[in-house]
């Protein structure tokens, strides 16, 4: 039979068909700067400890799919008792998609702007209704304004990212409990950045029964292992853990995450490492004069140029060898913007030195 791909194209939805894919710059032989990844690797004897526990791993055999020693690890390390319901996803964005996708085809997903690109990505994929409030200009929340939308759209679930990626500050505390208590839906506390933050929305997820608090182990150094998790009330986790796919955490995830919670201090102290790296970085940027440096909770940093195009200091950086963020033009933040990651020392070093040099030619 003769098909048209034209004619195919059209079993596709609408929204999806008029979607562009998330892209992901190619990075090779550059330093990265650009997802907020951990740059420390593992000591040594650790990695081969690492290696030595991955001999044992079964790639033949399916991986257990509640992956309970591995959730024992977890919730031992994070402090979740077992009173909460705990999902785990194949990195945060599956869990959101998971959140998502079981809502109702009439469902409102609500975000302050900017913030998260899944967030609307994964609602305009599922053909859900998407709105947001722009931040204040300080990147706070306009808690006016949301309360307004609240009101106005009933949202079935707000995504709250604390700290707030691409701002990296963090909201204030009142206002996040503003929300939780306007809101007659699920509020989903986005702590991706937790590890740089140390705050956390944990003990309101127990309180509140319409509190959600999402982790990543992606910032904190495992970006490649893929493994989210999301708390809450076990009426609610029960009814997402249904449609989860039963093998979304892989055997070298499992193992690999288990691994590195029981290594957990050599975490942490990596996170504190990144987060004195950072305020050494916040210092050099704000001595710079042509940029507008904003204050960081997380492990990048915004900066808006003052006297030149991002795009082409954006340029110039990534010749010089070093991959960073070029923001664009995004709903409720300023123009001109840039964002990098808070890497190794000599990294910093090295960004900080090729960013003075670009931005004192005329
Ligand atoms: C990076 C990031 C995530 C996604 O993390 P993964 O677990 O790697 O999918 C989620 N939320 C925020 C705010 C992020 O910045």
């Amino acid at each position: 039979m003769d098909i048209e791909l034209d004619e195919l194209t059209k079993l596709i939805r609408p929204e999806i068909q008029q979607m562009k894919a998330y892209h992901v710059p190619e990075s090779i032989g550059l330093i990265k700067l650009d997802a907020m990844e951990n740059p420390y690797s593992w000591p040594e004897e650790m990695k081969q400890e690492w290696l030595s526990v991955m001999s044992t791993v079964e790639p033949n055999r399916y991986p257990d799919p509640a992956a309970k020693e591995m959730v024992a690890e977890m919730r031992a390390c994070f402090d979740i008792d077992e009173s909460m319901g705990l999902v785990l996803g194949n990195g945060s964005d599956e869990l959101i998609q998971l959140i998502l996708m079981a809502l109702n085809d009439d469902a409102c997903v609500m975000s302050p702007a900017p913030s998260f690109v899944m967030y609307q990505h994964i609602a305009k994929t599922l053909g859900l209704s998407f709105q947001t409030t722009p931040l204040n200009v300080d990147f706070s929340l306009d808690i006016e304004a949301m309360l307004v939308a609240i009101e106005k759209y009933d949202p079935a679930v707000i995504f709250l990212a604390y700290p707030n990626n691409p701002t990296a500050n963090l909201f204030a505390d009142s206002d996040l409990i503003k929300v939780i208590n306007a809101s007659s839906g699920l509020v989903v506390i986005d702590e991706a950045y937790q590890p740089f933050a140390q705050k956390s929305f944990l003990a309101e997820a127990k309180k509140y029964p319409n509190v959600l608090v999402m982790r990543t182990v992606s910032k904190l150094g495992l970006a490649g292992v893929r493994l989210g998790y999301v708390v809450g009330h076990k009426a609610i986790t029960n009814q997402f853990e249904k449609i989860r796919l039963p093998y979304n955490i892989n055997v070298f995830t499992q193992e690999t995450a288990r691994f590195a919670f029981k290594n957990y201090p050599v975490l942490e102290k990596q996170a504190k490492k990144i987060c004195a790296q950072r305020e050494l970085m916040f210092d050099a940027l704000s001595q710079i004069e042509s940029i507008e440096v904003f204050p960081s909770k997380s492990n990048f940093i915004l900066f808006r140029i003052l006297n030149k195009k991002a795009q082409i200091v954006f340029d110039s950086v990534k010749q010089a060898g070093i991959l960073i963020k070029n923001m664009g033009v995004v709903a409720g933040l300023p123009e001109e913007c840039l964002r990098v990651t808070v890497g190794s020392s000599e990294q910093n070093q090295q960004f900080i030195t090729v960013l003075q040099e670009i931005l004192s030619e005329d």
